[in-house]
């Protein structure tokens, strides 16, 4: 694959990205998908959607889980119910997450993908079965030949990193959000995208909008559309080159109510994107 293809966010029937259908009109060539419902996670799906991909010349790059009853509709509602964090429902999750990478393998796909939730604070009892979940979770994926991304913004650079380093596995990288480093009030993106760059192993393109000083990490900041808000995107991909990071540049606009003006977002930000990416490496 060439360097930094373009990429975007996409849904089967869960999630907030853009239908396979944008990506081959918009003639993307790489999407990572959000795992579609337990009831639609099946193998003719699997099967049905790889050869929809195969026909678009569209490469799977990632497949993110997600599960019911998660919500983002502020930061503490984010906190109590996203991904393993959440001990009521821990278990559980844990279960479904290593059904995704099944169906991520029926898709040929090696990366699996998850907000894994507000990571404990370090020495805490939850810490510690946190990090025993993620190893179990892990090794599952490793005996799928697959490799676990976690997506950043709901804890520092720093912390992300103390967890990484504690679950001790080799399996486990980061799929980088510098927009959510400003949405969720975590960290200066690019200073974080320096701290943790050695482990990073997919991104996302997305921007946002800092909240106030007086309110950030409390509330949200805002998403905005590729370019016009406070990432910079010119030293976004520029710090990526330095790292050596090659690999898709996945596009994120999440705003799933307004699928028209999603498109006309997600198709600047191919244009964008694809300007950059000339000014930047030349090709
Ligand atoms: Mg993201």
């Amino acid at each position: 694959m060439e360097s930094w293809p373009i990429g975007v966010f996409t849904s089967v029937d869960a999630g907030l990205g853009v239908r396979l259908d944008v990506a081959h009109e918009l003639k993307i060539p790489t999407v990572q998908i959000h795992a579609p419902h337990k009831e639609t996670r099946t193998p003719a799906a699997a099967r049905d959607f790889r050869a929809r991909c195969v026909t678009a010349s569209i490469t799977v790059t990632a497949v993110f889980g997600g599960f019911d009853g998660e919500s983002y509709a502020d930061i503490p509602t984010t906190a109590r119910t996203v991904g393993l964090v959440p001990r009521e429902t821990r278990a559980a999750r844990l279960a479904e997450m290593t059904e995704i990478s099944d169906f991520a393998k029926l898709l040929a796909c090696n990366v699996v993908a998850l907000h894994i939730g507000f990571v404990p604070d370090r020495g805490s009892s939850d810490y510690r079965e946190l990090i025993s979940s993620t190893r179990d979770l892990l090794d599952h994926v490793a005996g799928n030949g697959q490799n676990l991304h976690l997506e950043t913004g709901q804890e520092s650079a720093a912390h992300l990193l103390e967890f990484i380093h504690d679950v001790d596995r080799d399996n486990l990288f980061i799929n980088f959000d510098p927009a959510n480093m400003i949405l969720y009030g975590s960290g200066e993106p690019i200073a974080a995208l320096k701290q943790v760059g050695h482990l990073v192993r997919s991104v996302h393109c997305k921007d946002a909008r800092w909240a106030a000083p007086e309110k950030r990490g409390r509330e949200w900041g805002t998403e905005v559309a590729l370019g016009t808000g406070d990432v910079g995107m010119e030293t976004y991909l520029r710090t990526l080159l330095e790292l050596g990071y090659d690999g898709p540049l996945t596009i994120e606009r999440e705003i799933p109510h307004d699928r028209e003006r999603q498109k006309t977002d997600i198709s600047q930000a191919v244009n964008l994107l694809t300007d950059l990416r000339s000014k930047i490496r030349g090709k």
